[in-house]
């Protein structure tokens, strides 16, 4: 089976879609992520929508917190941002579900922030397309990756990080990309140099484990 494990879309290619909805979004899907994104905090409204994620959260299809973290190149406040990512850091490890993260440019910032506050959900970085260095440290933190259209480039980070990290610790997505799911698994599989039929049977047990369901 496919599995979308970040998208803003439903593209109905994928027998599991992770969508991610803002937590003002009436929408739903089957399963879904809520989370206050770094680049769309207000500080007249966060308060509020901190509240409401807590209470939605719980619910049962949302199986994730996110995409939420840092971002250096976002011109919201960086400090803000902190603030606002420690929250949700709670709110996942209150309700005891795996966050999903936007980080950019602020890595060690990041780490600092799970650690500080004594992280125990899995977390999973999306959009992965950053250095070896960078993915040693995070796969030494126990961290999750998720690669997306960044696997298509020409000997971009993100195919190097793949064969580096583990075939235990990512997942692959579409994020907001308008792309099939099928061609990322596709591109993952050529870069590994196995079998589709391997990484879809590798994700599925990743997605088992990190998300507690069986499928
Ligand atoms: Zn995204």
């Amino acid at each position: 089976m496919f599995i979308n494990t970040h998208t803003h879309l439903q593209l109905y290619d994928a027998k599991i879609e992770l969508v991610n909805l803002h937590v003002d979004s009436t929408e739903k899907a089957n399963l879904y992520s809520y989370g206050l994104h770094p680049w769309y905090l207000d500080k007249e409204t966060y308060e509020a929508q901190l509240g409401k994620l807590e209470v939605i959260a719980h619910e049962k299809r949302c199986i994730a917190i996110g995409e939420c973290g840092l971002d250096k190149l976002s011109k919201v406040d960086f400090d803000f941002q902190e603030k606002v990512f420690v929250e949700q850091i709670k709110i996942a490890n209150k309700i005891n579900k795996p966050l999903i993260i936007h980080c950019v440019k602020a890595f060690n910032e990041l780490i600092n922030c799970l650690n500080l506050n004594d992280n125990k959900v899995p977390v999973i970085v999306h959009g992965f397309n950053n250095n070896e260095n960078i993915a040693r440290v995070m796969v030494n933190e126990g961290y999750y990756f998720s690669f997306g259209k960044a696997l298509l480039g020409y000997e971009s980070n993100a195919a190097k990080a793949i064969k580096n990290v583990g075939r235990k610790n990512f997942f692959l997505e579409t994020d907001d990309a308008d792309l099939s799911i099928k061609y990322v698994y596709r591109k993952a599989a050529e870069i590994l140099g196995v079998d589709e039929e391997i990484i879809k049977q590798q994700i599925q047990s990743n997605f088992e484990t990190v998300f507690k369901m069986q499928l």
